[in-house]
């Protein structure tokens, strides 16, 4: 406990000023049976807490730090933007710079306008399908999470799935009557509903790879029959990429997939740790925006340029040749590596990867496909290992239902040491 005595001064303070004490929901590391460690700074793929402890870091802000804490690149072009001023509500050259960035690699994207979070993206992505199709109805899938606008509000992924809530008061009826959840992967019950519903569904929305359950992989074919459906029905398909988008590879899971949306949600990486979020498509239907079209949608500080300048920087640095497969590698061996010390010491537990992302959900051996089989995961035995690896300098999501993602700056050093880390953890859950 003395370990962590700053962080806890901290949070006692902070729970006097702030509801829960933090302005995020799973940061309480309630689900954990933790307190939150409060952190000073990050140093390329380590965390530094208040009372000078330091851990290799898994949750890179929750996907967004893709290059590690402090990239030269970042902070270099981050500070020449700051001395030219913060904010100006004006056009600026980054603006145009990032969206072409956007433009240029995310193969669905040909206009795209820029917000300030991921939530503001998928909130503005429905209000333009809606706009543009004249229809009502929203698709979504049980245990993706879409920001937390009132819609998306219905058995959403990430900080509702570990708060185990089925939605959230203030939620107005009127407003989720017309979002329709469904089990991801399921094919049945998806063509079901489109018959049923398709000609009163303005969107489908979905994250091609889940993250917000833990990571889920599609099954082969599934998002190409969402693709095809939503085409017969004029239902546009908005791919929410605010995760996978810069993380899978250039262009997103859309490239991986080769599956093109209608509309694109992007945030985390595309602000490089400062709050962007942005969603395109195809120009007929981003025309429909205001001023060039009827839909509004505004933002004070949209296109920021201090964002814009950490956003384009991330990204020019990814453009490196090599760098997704480095990231990759990286990933694999840590993957690897776990899935092996698992099984020699009994521990039940499944690793699932894309990329650079990942989730071992524990309790489990059988592939998870859905919320369903997530929820079904050993969350106790989460907690515990999470709780062994903080103790032991490992930073890792404080919910078994998030991600955990390896970043360029990651070291084979650092991948050692989570590795042996991993390994006594495991010897201490299996005694108890
Ligand atoms: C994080 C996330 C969001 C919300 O982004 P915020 O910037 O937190 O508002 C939306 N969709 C997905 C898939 C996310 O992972």
């Amino acid at each position: 406990m003395q370990r962590n005595l700053l962080s806890h001064r901290f949070f006692e303070k902070a729970e006097t000023l702030i509801p829960g004490g933090v302005n995020s929901p799973v940061r309480a590391c309630k689900s954990v049976g933790c307190r939150p460690v409060f952190i000073e700074r990050g140093d390329e793929c380590y965390l530094y807490d208040a009372d000078g402890n330091s851990y290799i870091d898994y949750v890179c802000s929750w996907g967004p730090m893709i290059l590690g804490h402090c990239h030269p690149h970042v902070v270099s072009a981050v500070t020449e933007a700051v001395n030219q001023g913060t904010s100006f509500g004006a056009p600026t050259w980054r603006e145009v710079k990032l969206a072409e960035k956007i433009v240029e690699h995310v193969p669905s994207i040909e206009k795209v306008r820029l917000v300030n979070s991921g939530t503001e993206a998928t909130m503005s992505a429905i209000r333009l399908a809606r706009g543009f199709t004249g229809k009502k109805k929203i698709l979504k899938f049980d245990g993706c999470y879409h920001g937390h606008a009132d819609s998306f509000l219905v058995k959403a992924g990430s900080g509702i799935a570990t708060l185990g809530i089925p939605g959230s008061p203030g939620v107005p009826e009127e407003i989720v009557a017309n979002t329709i959840s469904i089990p991801f992967n399921d094919m049945v019950i998806f063509q079901q509903i489109m018959e049923q519903d398709g000609d009163d569904i303005a969107a489908v929305i979905m994250e091609p790879v889940p993250a917000n359950m833990g990571v889920v992989l599609p099954d082969d074919g599934f998002i190409e029959l969402v693709r095809e459906k939503t085409i017969q029905h004029h239902t546009l398909l908005i791919f929410d990429e605010v995760i996978t988008g810069f993380r899978i590879g250039l262009g997103g899971a859309q490239e991986f997939f080769r599956i093109l949306p209608d509309l694109t949600c992007l945030g985390k990486i595309i602000g490089g740790g400062l709050p962007v979020g942005a969603y395109g498509g195809r120009e007929e239907i981003m025309e429909q925006i205001a001023p060039s079209g009827p839909i509004y949608q505004a933002g004070t500080l949209s296109g920021n340029p201090i964002a814009t300048a950490a956003g384009i920087a991330t990204i020019e640095v990814l453009e490196r040749p090599g760098i997704y497969e480095e990231l990759q590698e990286k990933a694999d061996c840590l993957a690897t590596g776990l899935t092996e010390l698992a099984k020699q010491h009994g521990i039940k537990c499944v690793n699932q990867r894309i990329a650079s992302m990942m989730t071992t959900f524990f309790g489990r051996t059988s592939t998870i496909r859905n919320f369903r089989d997530a929820l079904e995961s050993d969350t106790e035995m989460y907690s515990s290992f999470y709780r062994a690896m903080l103790a032991r300098g490992v930073w890792l999501a404080p919910s078994q239902f998030e991600a955990a993602f390896t970043s360029v700056a990651l070291s084979h050093e650092a991948i050692e040491y989570t590795l042996q880390a991993a390994e006594s953890a495991f010897i201490q859950l299996r005694e108890g």
